[in-house]
């Protein structure tokens, strides 16, 4: 789950971590008061889960509140478009800052890197500008250094890293003290992803976090009750927002081919299938163990919710999951969506039996392999 700016700074200020002050609002009357408090030198700041924001014109600094809250009004409700993000966002919350000058501004991330096989920091002096960017251009301007899972990070590896990426000297010793403490924020908060971006360094040589991002493992959430909360909103695709209420684990893929699985390995398996056999699946759905039939439907639902779907794919292989109450969920989607678009189901496993002769007789297609499921749905979706 990705937080926003402002829950990232909190959560980053509560490890110590520098930022700047400030405060979040969907009032734009008490976006000016805000940046009244703060003296009137501000900067205001859309709080939207979106990349170029800044260049989406969501980032903006004021010399006083008055121009401040004037912006804040025009802002909340506005719809932020960028590059990344073409279909864009509504702006409901923002950010008014303490405005800072930045002499320099630094990229400093803590990520899981999956090659690696541990968490890594990465830090580069080209900050302030997109990091994928700099990867393409400059890839030798980004310094990662591994975290050891055992031993942790220390000091002399952080500054070794900080020399290589020419991260000026004078603060240096600054750095070590962010990096770690953002290492620290990291892992007590289930984290996969912090980003600071930029790093700002002032005139003074005072060193701040003037951007954040933190991304919060999903799996984690339950321990992070705060934030589980805004979960469903925070989602970036209404649809995917729809499947976390419902507690579904659903990725929106953009094909047409719907697929519903029970089983993260099974769901990719019969995505491949799909591919294989040309379609385009339109997402990942895994219905979980132990599915009721009441879930199922709930399943249906949700895929049916995307415009594009022209057919449905559905793939069981019944563990705890039993094969009937699934057929039972089907046909009460079927029944209750009034479904038009093409069904095939390859169901096998626990009950079977008597979940294929549920489906017999109706408009659903049997299949006996994932391989013959997948040809058979492409078949009929696409004719
Ligand atoms: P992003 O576009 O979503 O990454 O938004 P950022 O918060 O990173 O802001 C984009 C850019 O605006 C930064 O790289 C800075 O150059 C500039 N900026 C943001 N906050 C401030 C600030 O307080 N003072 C100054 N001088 N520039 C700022
Ligand atoms: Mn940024």
């Amino acid at each position: 789950m990705k937080l926003h700016e402002y829950q990232s700074k909190d959560l980053l200020s509560r490890f110590g971590v520098p930022v700047p002050a400030g405060d979040v609002t969907s009032d734009p009357a008490q976006a000016a008061g805000i940046a009244k408090r703060l003296g009137g030198k501000v900067v205001v700041k859309a709080q939207v889960l979106m990349g170029g924001r800044g260049k989406a014109g969501g980032v903006k600094l004021f010399d006083n509140a008055e121009e401040a809250g004037a912006f804040a009004k025009e802002l909340i409700g506005k719809r932020l478009v960028s590059i990344q993000n073409p279909s864009g966002m509504i702006v409901e919350k923002i950010l008014v800052a303490e405005q800072i000058d930045i002499a320099k501004e630094f990229y400093v991330a803590v990520l899981l890197d999956r090659a690696a096989q541990r968490n890594i920091v990465m830090i580069s002096a080209k900050g302030g500008m997109d990091i994928e960017e700099v990867a393409a251009t400059d890839p030798e301007a980004i310094v990662k250094i591994p975290v050891d899972p055992a031993w942790g990070l220390a000091d002399f590896e952080i500054r070794e890293g900080l020399a290589k990426a020419e991260i000026p000297a004078n603060v240096r010793g600054q750095m070590v003290d962010m990096i770690k403490r953002l290492v620290r924020a990291y892992a007590e908060s289930d984290a996969e992803m912090i980003e600071i971006n930029p790093c700002a360094m002032m005139p003074d040589g005072k060193i701040v976090a003037a951007d954040a991002k933190v991304s919060i493992e999903d799996n984690a959430l339950f321990r992070h009750a705060d934030y589980k909360a805004t979960s469903a909103e925070s989602a970036e695709d209404p649809l995917e927002e729809e499947a976390s209420k419902r507690g579904i684990a659903y990725v929106r893929l953009g094909g047409d081919i719907g697929i519903i699985g029970n089983g993260a390995g099974l769901v990719m398996c019969s995505l491949d299938e799909v591919n294989a056999a040309g379609g385009r699946p339109a997402d990942f759905l895994d219905v979980g163990g132990g599915a009721q039939a009441e879930r199922v439907k709930s399943c249906v639902e949700l895929i049916m919710m995307d415009s594009n779907v022209k057919g449905l794919l559905i793939n069981i292989f019944g563990g705890i999951t039993r094969c009937d109450e699934v057929a039972k969920g089907i046909l009460a989607a079927l029944e209750e969506l009034n479904l038009k678009i093409p069904v095939v189901a390859r169901i096998e496993g626990t009950a079977a039996d008597e979940g294929r002769a549920l489906l017999r007789g109706t408009r659903i297609v049997p299949a006996e392999t994932m391989q013959e499921a997948a040809g058979k749905i492409v078949e009929l979706a696409y004719a």
